[in-house]
């Protein structure tokens, strides 16, 4: 049963449809869809209906067992509800695509939003992503890790340390911690837990979190908020506190009639029973000019690059020329060049626990391969691959023992249908596999 009180005040909000809202309830299921990954396109196939607000989304007619599937590992696609995907539009509509931009997504976990926006970023661009709590971050840093992110850092910081960035970012995703009315079709045990108090105490949250957004936007930057809940104290209200105290200037969306998003005072709501996804509302603004400037962040600490020599030993691992090679606790990262300085500075000012590509070890004589470079096709070309059938995948994905025909000796990247899916050592008797233990599929099979 959904909660009185919540669909007494749902009554006066526009697009609010007691009955439909009920049956979606009652008699519908939550849409199963995933969003491609540009960068490792996976073949199309006919079940898939696209997803009108976002290029790469797409609804499935029947939810798959993800787990099995070695191209929902090797990063082609996120499973995404597609409400959220309606921050493409945002994103497209109110940014310049020919200009390298500062992005944030500053509540992130588990990283639907961030591999979003990082598929959308102009070239030269990079992507901060933030999550508070240590052990989702490290899932986020997984999920971007998996999507093949090089432009990116993942950070693990109160919202409150951003404002050591003030005026900076071009674009911040405030994907707000809500009482998640939204999802109630999804999880309906999510019924249980929502009250009257907890939406006030999420409102009060989101504001926090929000002056602290608003101090690392840079004038004339936009501000993308939203929530998955349907109390409009959560969004209505707080998008009217940020137009009356912080003058923020609500931004307007061109949508398509037929995709049944209701515009909102300010915003814009999807309801179950009439947009296809989940319950969400999201509302953009512009933060107003007032002449200042973004201060940029001078570096306090240069990081240690790697030296020509060691240069010998991850050369012929990797693919780009136009990339900084560091050295931290004798790992090697890969950065873009241009962005050095900048890193640099947020890495000095933020808990950053993940940057570009992460190559390997380096020992005195040669580098173990880390997973991410596997996955980032960043690779040098000349390093050999072996092809792995659906089962051989499933075997390495769960970390079991297999034994490919094929595979050259030392090491190799496991691939599936092209994509690849980590590292392998192949030795004259036995394959070591180097998928990592904390991703590996746990269950036997899709029965158990
Ligand atoms: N944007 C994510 C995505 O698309 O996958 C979902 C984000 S979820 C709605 C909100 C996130 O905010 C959670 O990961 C939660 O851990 C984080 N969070 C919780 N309390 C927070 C706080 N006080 N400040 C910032 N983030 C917080």
């Amino acid at each position: 049963m959904l909660p009185a009180s919540l669909l007494d005040q749902l009554c006066s909000v526009p697009g609010f449809d007691r009955a439909g809202f009920l049956q979606a309830h009652q008699e519908s299921q939550a849409p199963t869809s995933i969003r491609l990954n540009p960068s490792k396109l996976p073949p199309l196939n006919d079940a898939m209906q696209p997803i009108g607000w976002s290029r790469y989304g797409y609804y499935l007619q029947q939810r798959p067992s993800f787990t099995f599937d070695p191209l929902f590992h090797a990063g082609c696609y996120y499973v995404q509800e597609a409400s959220s995907m309606l921050l493409e539009q945002a994103f497209m509509q109110l940014m310049p695509q020919d200009q390298p931009l500062r992005v944030l997504d500053l509540c992130a976990a588990p990283g639907g939003k961030s591999t979003h926006l990082y598929s959308l970023l102009p070239p030269k661009s990079f992507l901060v992503a933030n999550e508070v709590i240590r052990s989702r971050a490290l899932v986020l840093r997984d999920n971007l890790i998996k999507w093949g992110a090089k432009n990116a850092l993942v950070t693990n910081n109160d919202p409150e340390q951003f404002r050591a960035l003030p005026n900076y970012f071009d674009w911040i995703t405030v994907d707000a911690p809500c009482s998640g009315s939204g999802l109630f079709r999804k999880d309906p045990d999510a019924i249980g837990q929502w009250s009257v108090a907890a939406v006030q105490h999420c409102a009060a949250r989101q504001q926090r979190i929000l002056l602290a957004a608003w101090e690392a936007l840079r004038p004339g930057g936009i501000l993308f908020y939203s929530t998955c809940s349907y109390s409009v104290e959560e969004n209505e209200a707080i998008a009217a506190w940020m137009i009356h105290e912080l003058k923020a200037k609500s931004q307007t969306l061109h949508l398509q009639a037929e995709w049944n998003i209701t515009p909102a005072d300010p915003g814009y709501r999807c309801w179950p029973d009439k947009a296809k996804g989940e319950g969400f509302y999201c509302c953009c603004f512009q933060k107003p000019t007032d002449g200042s400037q973004p201060v940029l962040p001078r570096a306090q600490r240069k990081l240690r690059s790697v030296s020509k020599n060691e240069m010998s030993i991850v050369r012929p691992w990797v693919n780009s020329e136009d990339a900084f090679y560091l050295l931290l606790h004798q790992t090697v990262y890969a950065w873009p060049s241009h962005l050095r300085g900048e890193w640099e500075a947020c890495v000095a000012l933020l808990h950053v626990i993940y940057s570009g590509v992460r190559i390997g070890e380096l020992l005195p004589d040669k580098l173990v391969p880390d997973h991410a470079l596997a996955q980032n096709n960043d690779l040098h070309h000349s390093i050999p691959s072996v092809s792995l059938s659906l089962s051989e995948a499933i075997l390495y994905l769960q970390r079991k023992p297999f034994m490919p025909e094929q595979a050259a000796k030392g090491w190799t990247v496991a691939t599936y249908e092209g994509f690849a899916l980590g590292w392998i050592n192949a030795l004259a008797s036995r394959i070591n596999n180097y998928y990592p233990k904390e991703l590996r599929i746990i269950k036997d099979s899709q029965a158990s």
